[in-house]
């Protein structure tokens, strides 16, 4: 059935994303960075939270949890990883389990390396992706807790999703993620073209999420560590994809 998602800003640079049924009138959010924009998200909407869907034990991502659990008697789903501890959990989820928001169903990928906990959720009838930070526009999540084969493996696991499917990430970093693309990924169209549309959405002081797969899988320098001109202009040639990502990400940390 139908669903529809709210986008919203948490913190400083956070989203914050409404799923809702229309059906049920259930409503998850993905993550819980505060609570205030959230609960202000649902009240403009009329929605009562039923669920939270957690990514990762990060504080920006769990800040709000127990405020809102308190208040509303919600759900809290969270990553199956013994390692973490994410309070006031009903629910611990691993890779290929189905997570039901009223009748909207969402697929659980566990996609570590930015965390080893984090997972990312899909609904495939909805044709979404919440990567929370696995994966960004242009971008792609620092590598703290996991290794570079696993954050690219991660990212493939990703990119193996339609082009169709909209990626709704854990923070407005594509400005910056554009203004490093461009150095190692100049002569790209798809970046180019992207790289204007940020600059006008953000002078207009709008997200520049959702965005689709498809445009990422062309502009996003990070998703396209296999291939040959990515390796070459890092004088990188026949080098293991992972490690050119690798590479990647160690300038992007950088820049
Ligand atoms: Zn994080
Ligand atoms: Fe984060």
């Amino acid at each position: 059935m139908a669903a529809e998602i709210r986008t919203f800003t948490c913190l400083n640079d956070n989203f914050g994303y409404l799923i809702h049924d229309v059906e049920t009138k259930a409503t998850a959010s993905i993550d819980a960075p505060e609570a205030g924009p959230i609960i202000k998200a649902l009240e403009r909407e009329g929605w009562q939270l039923t669920d939270i869907l957690i990514t990762h034990h990060h504080g920006d991502h769990v800040g709000g949890v127990a405020e809102l659990k308190q208040k509303f008697n919600c759900r809290v789903v969270a990553p199956h990883d013994k390692t973490t501890k994410i309070a006031n959990v009903d629910l611990r989820v691993a890779n290929g389990d189905v997570v039901k928001v009223g009748t909207l169903l969402g697929r659980v990928l566990e996609t570590p390396g930015h965390t080893l906990d984090h997972v990312s959720y899909v609904f495939d009838t909805e044709k979404t992706l919440f990567a929370a930070d696995t994966l960004f526009s242009i971008g792609c999540g620092r590598v703290f807790e996991g290794t570079y084969p696993m954050m690219w493996d991660s990212l493939l696991k990703l990119r193996a999703l339609p082009d169709d499917f909209k990626l709704y990430c854990g923070h407005e970093y594509t400005a910056s993620n554009v203004k490093f693309a461009l150095t190692v990924d100049p002569d790209n169209a798809a970046l180019q073209a992207r790289a204007a549309e940020v600059a006008r959405l953000r002078a207009e002081n709008k997200p520049t999420i959702p965005s689709l797969l498809g445009d990422e899988k062309r502009a996003n320098v990070f998703l396209r560590a296999d291939e040959p001109a990515v390796a070459a202009r890092l004088h990188m040639k026949g080098a293991d994809a992972a490690a050119v990502f690798g590479e990647l990400r160690e300038r992007k940390n950088k820049s």
